[in-house]
């Protein structure tokens, strides 16, 4: 099993957020924080490997913010593999990006809600083609969910994105609710698009409407995800609603490791 979609902070950022999350929230989230601990608990569910990231919500500490992701990753012997992040507003974000590359990031992360940016925003151009060249692929949460339903038309802006970067590979948070079926047909006719499953089978925020049927049709553009450690269950909870769903065997494969592993040569 590969969970391509987790997070790791530094310590005041993760407080920062976890502080965030209660204000915000009714989420209770009990789970460690520090990067062993959080690695610890994925291997003993059963993780082969997993994606971790964080963002960059002002100018001035994505350079910062990578050194460490990169740095954690080492210290999880590669057993953890970051995203890098970058803000648009920093004097050299395509500067940032390749650094981080170098470092050991194999992709890129984009919140759109907490960087208050558009993932097709043209800034973001010659950051696509450098991911494009280097097979690292972009993973982006679209829209404010799960605050506010509205994403302003989420799906065509990752459509543009991929328009004018058909060799990029793009992963689509949350199964891109509230617009899945969007995401689902969007799928179909580019095979550098999946959506991951990240809270959207175990969480009542953001529960996807999709259904088996189209879970099937869609399995070699799904990828598994779990926002571990800020979920507000156990981890294996998110792994036995998509079990009971009642997939086939072979789309269950694809989910959990399959498709990672075209999304990135790198796991
Ligand atoms: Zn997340």
């Amino acid at each position: 099993m590969l969970d391509v979609h987790t997070h790791l902070h530094p310590p005041r950022l993760f407080a920062a957020i976890r502080r965030w999350f209660a204000e915000r929230s009714s989420w209770q989230i009990e789970h460690p924080s520090e990067p062993v601990a959080v690695a610890t608990d994925l291997r003993a569910a059963g993780v082969e490997r997993f994606v971790f990231c964080s963002y960059a919500h002002k100018p001035g500490i994505a350079r910062d913010l990578n050194a460490w992701l990169a740095e954690t990753s080492r210290r999880l012997d590669g057993y953890g593999l970051p995203l890098a992040t970058v803000h648009l507003d920093d004097p050299d974000a395509a500067g940032d990006l390749r650094a981080a590359l170098a470092d050991g990031c194999i992709g890129l992360k984009i919140h759109e809600d907490v960087q208050r940016l558009a993932v097709d925003d043209p800034r973001f151009d010659p950051i696509y083609a450098q991911l494009a060249e280097r097979e690292g692929f972009v993973l982006a949460h679209i829209g404010p969910i799960p605050w506010d339903q509205d994403t302003q038309q989420g799906p065509r802006r990752v459509a543009s994105v991929l328009a004018r970067h058909p060799a990029l590979r793009v992963v689509v948070a949350h199964m891109g609710v509230p617009d899945t079926a969007a995401y689902l047909e969007l799928c179909g006719r580019l095979p550098n698009l999946f959506i991951d499953t990240t809270m959207a089978f175990a969480s009542d925020d953001l529960r996807t409407t999709a259904q088996a049927p189209e879970l099937e049709a869609a399995s070699g553009s799904i990828v598994y995800g779990s926002d571990y450690p800020n979920i507000p269950y156990p981890y294996c909870a998110e792994r036995e609603a998509i079990d009971a769903v009642g997939l086939s065997e072979l789309a269950r494969r694809r989910i959990f490791s399959e498709n990672a592993r075209r999304l990135s040569p790198y796991l």
